[in-house]
């Protein structure tokens, strides 16, 4: 195995900082956040040959990469003394800014020219004050959200979305390609986020959208497997109607014919449809479906549909109109 220093020049905002790290190398990456996502990408690494340094705060949560070989720490800040490269994989923005800026955050401890990628969905808002905090440390922070569920992080064949500086764009493919087919450049800081949280609006919208024209449709007695044919063949078709159809039975392997366990959660859901709702605030865009669809997974939410998948909201919808 070869190793090797890379020392490059990356502009990021208005001055130029070097950036030395070990790359070119197997050498230890750290993990933070070894939830259902964080988990298996860890491992992906693995996998691949990186040695993984991992925190997450709860100790249950890093056994499984603990038998997988990778070594454990008390805390982000621990992570980044111990790996110039850091991977995070946080539930929600509050998370992210604690892992990052906390007491034992990973900037506490940060080595100059370490690259930091953060994975999870959050504010872009908050990936530019975090790249902000993070070249003051010395660092270089890129946003590097992903489109696939478990079973994609799984598989290693994620879409990343990554915002940030384009000269570091390479570095961070090089780990983020050994858990997922797609790695796309998107622009600068937060332009990574900001695609997620797009694709998730529009995700929202159709599968609510898909979810009441089938129930119409059954309603008006048609047979669901006929009605999703009919649409998938038509220009209704999306991806909720021919990939992760809403209805139970229509499809197999997907959550709604397993009591829409597995899948994207409610409130994962909910979450990211709340900041969508925000940047279309911060940026004056009007967004009325996406508003709905919002208040819609946040009544879900409220109505115990919080861990059930997404797609619960064709049950969320028969529930209703039975009152
Ligand atoms: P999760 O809740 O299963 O995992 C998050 C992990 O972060 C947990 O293990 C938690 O203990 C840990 N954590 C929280 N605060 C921490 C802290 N301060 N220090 C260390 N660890 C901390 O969530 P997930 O399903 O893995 O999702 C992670 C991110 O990926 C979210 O932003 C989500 O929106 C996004 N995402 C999820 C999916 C999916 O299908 N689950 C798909 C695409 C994107």
């Amino acid at each position: 195995m070869s190793r090797g220093v890379l020392s490059s020049y990356c502009k990021q905002g208005s001055f130029a900082m070097v950036c030395s790290r070990t790359m070119a190398s197997k050498t230890a990456v750290g993990f933070v956040g070894l939830g259902n996502m964080g988990n298996p990408m860890a491992k992906n690494l693995l996998k691949h040959g990186y040695p993984i340094v991992a925190f997450d705060v709860f100790p249950e949560a890093c056994k499984e990469i603990l038998d997988s070989g990778a070594q454990i720490t008390d805390s982000p800040a621990d992570v980044a003394e111990r790996a110039d490269r850091v991977i995070t994989m946080l539930p929600s923005s509050p998370n992210a800014i604690e892992v990052y800026t906390g007491a034992n955050g990973i900037l506490k401890k940060v080595k100059k020219g370490s690259l930091l990628i953060d994975s999870s969905t959050i504010d872009p808002a908050i990936s530019k004050e975090l790249a902000r905090a993070s070249e003051k440390a010395g660092a270089v922070f890129m946003d590097a959200p992903v489109s696939g569920g478990v079973g994609a992080a799984r598989s290693g064949n994620l879409t990343f979305m990554v915002g940030g500086v384009e000269q570091e764009f390479d570095a961070a493919k090089e780990l983020l390609s050994c858990m997922g087919a797609n790695v796309v450049y998107c622009g600068e800081v937060g332009t990574g986020q900001a695609a997620k949280i797009c694709n998730n609006m529009l995700l929202a919208i159709g599968m609510i959208g898909t979810a009441e024209t089938m129930n119409l449709g059954i309603r008006l007695g048609l047979d669901p497997k006929l009605l999703a044919k009919i649409l998938n063949m038509s220009s209704g078709r999306c991806w909720s109607s021919d990939t992760y159809n809403p209805v139970p039975g229509v499809m197999e392997g997907v959550p709604s014919s397993n009591n829409y366990q597995g899948g994207f959660g409610t409130t994962l859901m909910a979450k990211d449809l709340g900041l969508a709702q925000d940047s279309a605030t911060n940026t004056k865009t009007p967004t009325p479906l996406g508003s709905l669809a919002h208040q819609i997974y946040r009544i879900m939410c409220a109505k115990g549909y919080s861990q059930k998948d997404f797609s619960a909201v064709f049950q969320f919808l028969r529930e209703e109109e039975n009152l």
